[in-house]
């Protein structure tokens, strides 16, 4: 056994549900549901995040012990602690859903170490009185698409919340992976995941649906105090100042997922952390083939609602309904239009200059928005694969963009999925020389801007295929795939020789293959 520095958090400063059952329920003016998780027989440690344990206290020697197993499975309750569900709501889709809250997840406790104060929590350690018609459960592919994705962001540099470890559980659950009427068991799994806080858009939605504005305001000023230490706790403005730094850190968040050529898949406001980390890996995806039109998520294919290219605009669709949820406390639809607004122009502004640092350059003018925009258009109608185009535009110092050139051959070969046309070399051969023009303006040396790039453009990323082809091994019991691409995703910026296998294109036998290409939610 260990110990562990526990914290009253949220469950401390918010109203608990006054009903101790499990029954599923509409709750009102209430934060939280106390409930336990379930009993497995058999719970079995798959993979542990020794860099996520660090961040609660625990080193080596506590991650290979069984209480953390039986900890992290829920099968015991940590001395002092009680488990409670979230109340939340949301918009799915464009649409109200009302009440829909952790219907598979289960926070333990709060830890608070030199590292900050964590919420420990488990996904799929079965239901609550938010379960609706479900079952509290999670599948292993889902949960181990989440566990290296949510490692792997975390090393990329974009925030996110972080998974501690992966547990098995012996036990089966049902699934229509396909939604095509065709349910099958599959193996189940717990994730723990660490996060500051899970609170999210919806959990403010929720009270404003309810007109509890005494609890709008408790929850908004706990969220102040404990995660926003740039907002002044007591000053009258504090709700406008809140809001304003969620929308800056949203924002940024979004346009971190562009740098990377990551999409969430699922950007319902349920879905959208109050502190701009990444929350909820679903059918998530990455772009191979640069394509802002392409999303992910089955459910979505005929919209396109969370395609790539428009999360910015998502995200600040979202940020109207929290502007929406948030306004009885606050009172001033100006002011708060006003920082819709700004965030509105933000966009672009953080856009271009994320950009530019992905090119190398060190300024922002017209002419290096326009190369941008004419880059993301080549790119698109020439199928460049986004990592590996921005990854090896980094290692030429100068470009030689003769039509002989031999590195011009090597870039385009190696990035793009199928051959262009002339007309459409005869337009890249332009951007290229253009973009050498540009370099030349930025005149800082070669290598501080093969730097930057490098920093900035990742070589290796968790494409869909690869985390599928770590499940189809995980369903024949070898962990071992799912351990090398965690363990290369730990330095995703670096040149990993004995791992560039993976970086490559995407290989044609993933375009159509399920999980490889486009996933649905069941999860
Ligand atoms: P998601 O799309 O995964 O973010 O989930 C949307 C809502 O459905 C959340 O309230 C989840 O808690 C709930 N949910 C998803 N899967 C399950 C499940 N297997 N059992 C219970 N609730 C679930
Ligand atoms: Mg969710």
């Amino acid at each position: 056994m260990f110990k562990l520095n526990i914290q009253p958090g949220f469950a401390a400063a918010m109203p608990a549900d006054q009903d101790q059952t499990n029954n599923r329920r509409q709750v009102k003016n209430a934060a939280f549901s106390y409930c336990n998780p379930k009993h497995f027989d058999h719970p079995f440690l798959i993979h542990t995040s020794t860099e996520a344990a660090q961040l609660i206290g625990l080193g080596d020697d506590n991650t290979r012990d069984n209480y953390f197993l039986e900890l992290f499975s829920g099968q015991s309750v940590y001395p002092g602690t009680r488990p409670y569900a979230m109340a939340y709501a949301g918009h799915q889709f464009g649409h109200w859903a009302g009440q829909l809250g952790d219907g598979r997840a289960i926070n333990l406790f709060e830890v608070k170490t030199n590292e900050g104060q964590w919420t420990v929590q488990l996904k799929g350690a079965g239901s609550t009185p938010y379960s609706r018609h479900a079952d509290g459960l999670a599948v292993l592919r889902s949960s181990i698409r989440e566990h290296l994705c949510s490692e792997a962001m975390h090393h990329l540099g974009v925030p996110t919340t972080r998974s501690l470890c992966l547990i098995g559980t012996s036990e089966r659950v049902i699934r229509d992976m396909f939604y095509d009427g065709h349910p099958a068991p599959e193996p189940g799994a717990i994730l723990c995941r660490l996060s500051p806080t899970f609170i999210r858009f919806g959990s403010f939605e929720i009270f404003a649906a309810q007109k509890d504005e005494e609890n709008l305001k408790k929850l908004m000023d706990y969220t102040i105090r404990s995660f926003f230490p740039e907002v002044k706790a007591d000053t009258d403005n504090r709700y406008l100042d809140f809001f304003q730094e969620v929308c800056a850190r949203t924002i940024d968040l979004v346009t971190e997922w562009k740098r990377v050529g990551f999409v969430h898949g699922v950007m319902n406001t349920d879905n959208m952390s109050i502190t701009g980390l990444t929350l909820d890996y679903g059918p998530y995806g990455w772009i191979d083939n640069y394509d802002e039109d392409w999303t992910p998520n089955t459910t979505d294919a005929q919209h396109r609602r969370y395609r790539f290219g428009t999360q910015d605009q998502i995200a600040l669709w979202n940020l109207y309904q929290l502007a929406n949820a948030i306004f009885p406390c606050i009172g001033d639809a100006a002011a708060l239009q006003d920082i819709l607004d700004k965030t509105e122009e933000a966009i672009g502004q953080k856009y271009y200059t994320m950009m530019a640092r992905k090119l190398g350059l060190n300024f922002i003018d017209k002419d290096v928005a326009l190369h941008i925009d004419s880059l993301r258009q080549l790119l698109q109608h020439s199928h460049g694969d986004m990592t590996i185009f921005f990854r090896t535009l980094s290692y030429f110092g100068n470009i030689d963009v003769r039509p002989e050139s031999t590195e011009m051959k090597q870039l385009m070969e190696s990035a793009f999925y199928g051959k262009n046309s002339d007309e459409m070399e005869t337009k890249w051969q332009d951007w290229f020389a253009g973009y050498q023009k540009l370099i030349h303006a930025d005149a800082r040396p070669a290598y501080l801007r093969q730097k930057t790039m490098q920093s900035e453009n990742p070589r290796y990323v968790l494409r869909n295929y690869m985390a599928q082809m770590a499940i189809n091994k995980a369903y024949e019991d070898d962990y071992t795939l799912m351990e090398e691409l965690y363990e290369m995703l730990k330095n995703p910026y670096s040149d990993q020789p004995k791992y560039d296998h993976w970086y490559a294109k995407r290989p044609d036998w993933a375009l159509d293959h399920p999980g490889s290409s486009m996933l649905s939610c069941s999860s």
